[in-house]
């Protein structure tokens, strides 16, 4: 799937990857790859942590390998606990009434 960050187009997969990374994000060449090996949460949390580190790029941040982590961890955690949410920002189905 293609994805685009603030402008910066990504292709988004998955594959192996060895040693101990779980995602692999390649701003050249525009691709994200996640490890195909992972727990559906895992994988979650891995996209987003890697889509984070797009949006690092993309903005000339920088954050600190943890607390990219624990924003990845964060934001999986309150969308999947809170799927209004994505309706709330307009990402999933249509708006409810009472938004
Ligand atoms: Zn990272």
């Amino acid at each position: 799937m293609k994805i685009d960050v603030l402008g910066y187009e990504y292709e988004v997969g998955r594959g192996y990857i060895p040693g101990d990374a779980t995602g692999i994000v390649d701003h050249k060449t525009g691709c994200i790859i996640i490890d195909d090996n992972l727990s559906p949460t895992m994988s979650a949390e891995t996209v987003l942590h890697e889509v984070i580190h797009a949006i690092e790029y993309a903005s000339r941040l920088e954050f600190e390998e943890t607390e990219i982590w624990l924003l990845a961890r964060g934001l999986y955690s309150v969308l999947k606990s809170n799927a209004q949410l994505l309706e709330m920002i307009g990402v999933c189905n249509e708006p409810s009434e009472d938004i």
